[in-house]
């Protein structure tokens, strides 16, 4: 998925991976969800059949690709990642379905980017294990019959309302992956700082969890940034100012606001008054594409009521003008 923010870019894939739970229990959080999972696997390993396709949706960073790893971990069998930007036609997608073992599971990262032409030869895969390839054209097509190994696919996306009604109901398991709240992102933190050996204490688990945007990748993020800075301004001490010093450092306020947030809200404020202003308006005068401020930027502030989104355009509320320490226009000026 795209990084959420610019800080994002501070923290290299091994890293994640590093840190990412390599079993179910060492998971934080998304309780109903694991037990739901643990349930649908001690059931089909009773019964010897492979799980249940699987569908995940959730904002980016709360564990899909978490839950992709453990899954199989749980079940004793493999995993093949793709990505569904990179299965461009039929034949990109064969190759995974082919070199699966019996009972393995098959990652789609970003399921909902499959073109439909892709997406047919799914079905038949997903329901019968079968695909039929079509080979040449016109009166001389003939069609090929693949028998595939039973699997379990999991799909995961950011946005559930792009899949087709025929693709998103051969998912027999369907999750939801919502946001963490406080207690989890802290026990998250302290948590991988024992795997980064690193002391923390509670109070710099808790800055850097407040600022987290109640997501565990970003949470990580700021983790390792933290450990950065405290080694080389620090000592390697670890406590709340340094903390907080040190996000701040890179622009993540105390809400979890980052530059371009805080940037969006400024040009609302001052340029357009609180608004209601477009969309377009605001991403011409901050020199962005509306695009990104729309998937990357208004969802967190629309989340944390900083803004809101009206017929006439979008507005500044109270609490933004409170929190960006900016006069409220006098509404009768
Ligand atoms: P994307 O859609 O952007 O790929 P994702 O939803 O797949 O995001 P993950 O890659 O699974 O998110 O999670 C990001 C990181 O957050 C992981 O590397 C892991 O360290 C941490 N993480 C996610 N969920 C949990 C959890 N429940 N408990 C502990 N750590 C977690």
């Amino acid at each position: 998925t795209e990084p959420e923010s610019e800080t994002e870019a501070l923290m290299p894939k091994e890293q994640d991976n590093s840190l990412r739970p390599r079993r179910m229990d060492e998971m934080v959080g998304q309780q109903d969800v694991i037990e739901r999972l643990k349930i649908a696997i001690d059931a089909a390993q009773g019964r010897g059949e492979p799980l249940g396709h699987i569908l995940f949706d959730g904002p980016p960073g709360l564990g899909k690709t978490t839950f992709a790893t453990v899954i199989p971990a749980e079940m004793g069998t493999s995993v093949e990642m793709a990505n569904g930007a990179g299965l461009r036609a039929p034949k990109d997608l064969l190759p995974y379905l082919t070199n699966l073992s019996e009972g393995a599971v098959l990652f789609i990262d970003e399921i909902h980017r499959i073109p439909k032409s892709v997406e047919e030869y799914l079905y038949t895969a997903m329901e019968d294990f079968r695909i039929d390839i079509i080979l040449g054209e016109g009166v001389s097509a003939r069609t090929l019959n693949y028998e595939l190994r039973p699997f379990t696919l999991i799909g995961a996306t950011t946005r559930a309302g792009m899949l087709s009604a025929p693709l998103r109901d051969r998912f027999q398991i369907r999750e939801h992956l919502g946001w963490y709240n406080q207690a989890e992102l802290c026990e998250i933190v302290q948590r991988n700082s024992k795997k980064l050996k690193i002391a923390i204490d509670d109070g710099s688990a808790g800055v850097i969890a407040g600022r987290s945007r109640s997501t565990p990748r970003l949470a990580n993020n700021r983790l390792l940034w933290v450990r950065d800075y405290a080694q080389s301004k620090a000592n390697g001490k670890v406590d709340a100012t340094v903390t907080a010093a040190a996000l701040d450092m890179i622009g993540i306020d105390t809400l979890g606001l980052d530059k371009q947030d805080r940037g969006y809200l400024d040009t609302l404020m001052r340029v357009f008054l609180g608004g209601p202003a477009g969309l377009e308006a605001i991403a011409h005068t901050m020199n962005v594409s509306s695009d990104t401020l729309e998937d990357e930027v208004e969802p967190f502030l629309l989340r944390t009521e900083m803004i809101v989104r009206t017929r006439r355009g979008r507005m500044a509320t109270h609490k933004a003008f409170e929190h960006m320490k900016v006069k409220k226009p006098d509404a009768s000026a």
